[in-house]
């Protein structure tokens, strides 16, 4: 099957649906959720995927008998009344992004796909599997004629380190042997859950992006150790180490929060459920675990965080260090609980909190320099190493 057909597979699931009232045995998919239209307000802030024009959105869930695990989850994007974009996620990794533009003469449509294919390669001396190797596989079909780019990314896991490697295909069509493939390969190994660069590969036609001290997380695949690493890596910047702060990613978070810092447990959580911006995400919590810091070094807080946090850091000794830390402490004791349904963008006291609007610069700061520094190597591939 055509990877194109996907979406009338879906409608074609859907139908087979109601079919299988009349007769179990013939489907083995299900339909496991269907909404009504809903606000995509909330949505917009753990999901990155919702289009800034989006109003409303529906999600259409389908799910196999024999398989508990499956999952596809086709979410449509719709703006007064409008489609333009739907996203068809699959459990098994193979997700399509369609977006639809009304050109005046009926909707044009642009798709890109995204598949990912995990499979683990036996070590047959001891019969363990010690390697995991990940290909995300990126695509795009030009609607006007139909031509095919491909760009792909692998990642080879073993115990401590990774081997990764971009390459992206001239567009199929193309009939030039002279159009040269697009390579750039790294070797890392993780220090202290880091990914630094050991090797590196290249093809003639790619410039090394040298200076883009962010470039061995886009080169990363898997999303836990992903946003676990970029965490590290903030927790290193802030100088914030000596407090071994645990980082944790779990599925026992509220659905309105993408993740959080807790002083009692000196730890950042994340949302096992949430896909949002993992820069944006990972710095704005490490920011609270900072502020948190600032509160022990000026004798405020009594968490074992705080009282940790004075006893490594000592006091602070500069005016202005000393008053920001002030006001995290005021703005810490006026902190807002927080309803496990609320929808946290409508909620003035939380959005308008001291730690909160510092945190959302701290993330602000840290993308706008992910981006910057990502140009080099952006502009060079089709698709961007996120
Ligand atoms: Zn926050």
């Amino acid at each position: 099957m055509s990877i194109y057909t996907s979406l009338r597979h879906n409608i074609h699931l859907a139908k087979q649906n109601i079919l299988h009232r009349i007769n179990p045995k013939r489907c083995n998919y299900f339909l496991a959720e269907k909404t009504e239209k809903l606000s995509a307000e909330p949505l917009k802030r753990v999901n990155l995927q919702v289009p800034a024009e989006a109003d409303t959105y529906t999600v259409v869930a389908v799910g196999k008998k024999d398989d508990k695990l499956y999952k596809k989850k086709i979410t449509t994007f719709y703006s007064e009344g409008n489609i333009i974009k739907r996203t068809i996620e699959d459990s098994d990794g193979n997700n399509v992004i369609r977006e639809y533009e009304d050109s005046g003469l009926g909707l044009k449509k642009s798709s890109f796909f995204e598949r990912k294919i995990t499979h683990k390669v036996q070590d047959k001396v001891t019969s363990l599997f010690k390697t995991n190797l990940i290909k995300l596989i990126k695509g795009y079909r030009s609607e006007k004629d139909g031509k095919i780019k491909i760009q792909l990314l692998t990642n080879q896991i073993d115990d401590n380190s990774i081997n990764s490697m971009v390459t992206e295909y001239p567009f199929s069509g193309i009939n030039n042997k002279f159009v040269k493939r697009k390579m750039l390969g790294l070797k890392m190994d993780f220090i202290d859950g880091i990914p630094v660069i050991r090797e590196t590969f290249e093809t003639t036609n790619v410039k090394f992006p040298s200076d883009d001290k962010y470039l061995p997380f886009r080169f990363i695949i898997d999303d836990g150790i992903k946003l676990k690493s970029l965490t590290k890596h903030f927790i290193n910047e802030k100088n914030l180490d000596k407090l071994n702060i645990k980082i944790s990613i779990s599925d026992k978070v509220e659905d309105n929060t993408a993740g959080y810092f807790s002083e009692n447990s000196g730890a950042i959580v994340y949302n096992k459920n949430v896909h949002t911006n993992l820069v944006k995400l990972s710095s704005h919590e490490v920011e609270h675990a900072h502020q948190y810091r600032q509160i022990g070094r000026i004798c405020k807080g009594n968490s074992k965080y705080c009282l940790d946090s004075r006893k490594l850091y000592g006091p602070i000794d500069g005016l202005n260090e000393s008053m920001e830390a002030h006001k995290y402490a005021v703005a810490s004791e006026k902190y807002p609980n927080i309803d496990k349904s609320e929808d946290l963008s409508k909620n003035p006291e939380y959005k308008n909190n001291y730690l909160e609007v510092k945190a959302r610069e701290a993330e602000n700061r840290a993308f706008e320099e992910y981006q910057s520094m990502g140009k080099d190597l952006n502009s060079q591939f089709f698709f961007w190493l996120e």
